[in-house]
C-alpha cells in the first residue's frame, strides 16, 4: 500500500512526464449518436445567464448585491465590516 503522499507524488511526476508511448494508446471518447437539436437545447436550457439581483445600501443608498457588505462604504448589518482602499483623487476632479 502507498501513502497518500506517494501516491499524490507519483501521480504528479507521471503527468508531467512526456512519455511519448503513453500518448498512443489514448483516444478520444467518439460519440455513438448525433446530439439532435432538442437534447441540445435541453442541455443548454440551464446555462441563460441572468441579471444579478441588487438592492440598496442602507448607509449610502447605492445598489449592492443582498446579503454583502457594500463595495462603496463597507457597511453591514449598520455597521462598517470592510475597510476600504482610499481613492486617488477621482472625487476631487
Ligand atoms: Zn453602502
Amino acid at each position: 500500500m502507498h501513502s497518500s503522499t506517494e501516491g499524490a507524488a507519483a501521480r504528479i511526476a507521471r503527468t508531467t512526464d512526456p512519455s511519448p508511448d503513453r500518448t498512443e494508446e489514448q483516444h478520444m471518447g467518439v460519440p455513438k449518436r448525433r446530439v439532435s437539436h432538442a437534447r441540445q437545447g435541453d442541455r443548454r436550457s440551464h446555462l441563460a445567464i441572468s441579471t444579478p439581483v441588487l438592492e440598496e445600501c442602507s448607509h449610502c443608498h447605492e445598489s449592492k448585491l443582498p446579503h454583502r457588505a457594500c463595495p462603496n462604504c463597507g457597511y453591514y448589518d449598520g455597521r462598517q465590516v470592510i475597510e476600504l482602499k482610499q481613492k486617488t483623487d477621482e472625487s476631487a476632479t
